[in-house]
């Protein structure tokens, strides 16, 4: 490599990644709440997926479950970002990866579970909000294709709601506590494919920020840490992580 590495590709042992949507449009997965997202081109969509609403209308648990069915991440694969982040974590490099997304690509790519802070939980389970018993969430769907348009507890008939994250309902304080204690001990955040505009990501950002983690920004949009950011990189996903990555990994040997 003739042009010198940036200061912040230099002597990287740790690195925190947060991810938000944009890492999984390359894998098909459509971004919901981004400038084209599904939920911003129709609040009332959003507003009817509240936990609160969710609990308490049957119509809204139909229409979650019709969403949810036939969902394209369900059958989506993990695509060249997350491959590389497992491959950098591979390489000797800790990879601690805090993300927005509950489609699980960033195991399915190879990362350990223990590895990713899921923050808005994952599609992948779903529990009874009444007796708390979770199954995977490919049983409910069998269930839903089969007809049952809003499918209960088999244990005790409660409402079955998916162990993601819905507007309206608390984040778990567990998971939060975790994430600030990775993103104020980082010396690099690699924020990508977040507008770090929802809380938690937002105030992750100021935590690594505050705490002066270099933070470096892929997105296809600007954010509000821009201005902060050792580096601000607007290009496709797929293309540059796994050129940074690699990089990474040859500043190291
Ligand atoms: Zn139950």
């Amino acid at each position: 490599m003739d042009k010198p590495l940036p200061m912040w590709m230099r002597d990287v042992t740790r690195v925190a990644v947060l991810t938000g949507a944009g890492i999984s449009t390359g894998s098909g997965i459509p971004d919901y709440r981004g400038p084209d997202g599904v939920w911003t081109r129709d609040p009332a969509a959003a507003a009817a997926f509240t936990l609160d609403t969710y609990l308490r209308d049957p119509a809204t648990r139909v229409r979650f479950w019709q969403t949810y069915v036939d969902h394209p991440a369900w059958t989506a694969q993990p695509n060249a970002a997350h491959e590389a982040l497992a491959r950098l974590d591979r390489s000797g490099v800790a990879v601690r990866v805090l993300t927005q997304n509950i489609d699980g690509l960033h195991q399915r790519a190879g990362l350990a579970a223990r590895k990713v802070l899921e923050l808005h939980g994952t599609m992948w389970t779903a529990s009874c909000t009444a007796c708390r018993t979770t199954a995977p969430t490919a049983e409910v769907r069998t269930r839903v294709a089969a007809g049952e348009a809003d499918p209960r507890c088999t244990a005790c008939g409660g409402v079955i709601k998916l162990d993601t994250v819905l507007f309206g309902e608390r984040l778990n304080p567990t998971v939060i506590g975790h994430a600030v204690a990775i993103a104020s001990a980082a010396p690099l955040l690699l924020a990508i494919g977040s507008s770090l505009l929802v809380e938690p990501a937002a105030q992750l950002g100021q935590v690594a920020v505050a705490h002066g983690a270099r933070l470096v920004i892929i997105n296809r949009d600007e954010t509000p840490y821009d201005q902060v950011a050792a580096e601000v990189i607007r290009a496709d996903i797929t293309d540059v992580v796994p050129d940074i990555v690699d990089q990474l990994i040859g500043a190291r040997v």
